[in-house]
């Protein structure tokens, strides 16, 4: 087993690490971040990344923080998914993330592998992308010229394609403080037990109103199912206004289905994959609804 040669720096700044991506940029460099390694070293040892500078965050500590900041959190892209299993501040706010970090991989896995990690590897399969969409986060990069900041659906183009430039960081994830009367749910299909890569996974939140007995609002995220992490409007659509019935559940998981297969077109998965989505988003209304 061999890794190929590269270049190693170890910035302990924000501004260090940028400025480090920025000047191999301008050469024609290739250069690659690195946080917990749990994607790269995958990568890298079997060569499907050469780089030739790898720019190591790990001790950049200013982007290992949980914090509550007004009406909105904000998450540093260090944070591991340990630290976001177990953190008080995301149980008590936005538990669907914390549910979501708690599924992933194995505890060494969890203990390595980063928030900021999962989400610029992009696979259709991470575990947190479909929380933090239905949790409307928004993201932060840092380059050469300062910081801009664009909602977490705007940041990925495909399957492990995103908008991040070669001499950018992602610098935080802002999660605005849901509405305490929503009710959350993850729920991820795999083929393992342990150590498993989501074959489908579903985050879900909402409002029923249990004196008017209608959903007040819906959100629903199915991941690797379409290719970029979109919300399932129609589903959406359907349980708005509407009672906790079983038509109308079943209405919204078709929605949810049909609107799968009409942004991923026919593909030898979609036997499986449609009325598996369907069954899913049935499943996380129902277990939502019953959390009260
Ligand atoms: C055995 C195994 C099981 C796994 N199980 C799961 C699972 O159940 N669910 C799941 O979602 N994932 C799983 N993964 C994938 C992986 O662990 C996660 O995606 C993890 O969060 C990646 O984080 P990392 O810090 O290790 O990223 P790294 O490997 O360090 O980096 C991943 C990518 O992101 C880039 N990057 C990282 N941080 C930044 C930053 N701040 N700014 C810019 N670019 C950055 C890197 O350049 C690289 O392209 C598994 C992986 C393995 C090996």
């Amino acid at each position: 087993m061999s890794y190929p040669k590269f270049r190693y720096a170890v910035p302990k700044t924000v501004r260090d690490a940028v400025e480090i991506l920025h000047a191999a940029t301008e050469k024609g460099e290739k250069a690659i971040v690195l946080a917990g390694g749990t994607d790269l070293m995958v990568q890298l040892r079997e060569k499907s990344l050469v780089p030739d500078l790898v720019v190591d965050i790990s001790r950049v500590t200013s982007l290992t923080k949980i914090e509550r900041m007004g009406n909105e959190i904000r998450i540093g892209p260090l944070v591991t998914h340990s630290m976001l299993a177990s953190s008080d501040l995301i149980r008590e706010y936005v538990g669907v993330l914390s549910e979501a970090a708690r599924t992933v991989g194995s505890p060494q896995i969890r203990n390595l592998g980063t928030l900021g990690g999962n989400i610029v590897n992009a696979s259709p399969a991470a575990d947190t992308i479909p929380a933090l969409v239905i949790l409307d986060a928004q993201l932060i990069l840092t380059g050469p010229k300062g910081d801009r900041t664009l909602p977490i659906t705007d940041f990925f183009e495909g399957p492990y394609e995103t908008v991040i430039e070669a001499d950018e960081l992602l610098t935080g994830v802002i999660v605005p403080l849901p509405p305490p009367s929503g009710r959350a749910i993850f729920l991820k299909l795999a083929r393992r037990k342990a150590l498993a890569i989501a074959r489908m996974n579903l985050a879900c939140m909402l409002y029923y109103n249990r004196q008017k007995e209608v959903f007040e609002w819906v959100r629903l995220c199915v991941g690797s199912s379409t290719p970029r992490p979109v919300r399932m409007t129609e589903a959406e659509k359907i349980l708005e206004g509407q009672p906790f019935t079983d038509v109308v559940l079943q209405k919204a998981g078709q929605a949810a289905a049909e609107q799968m297969v009409a942004l991923s077109g026919l593909r030898s998965s979609t036997a499986y994959k449609k009325p598996v989505v369907g069954d899913l988003v049935i499943r996380a209304v129902k277990l939502a609804v019953e959390k009260g």
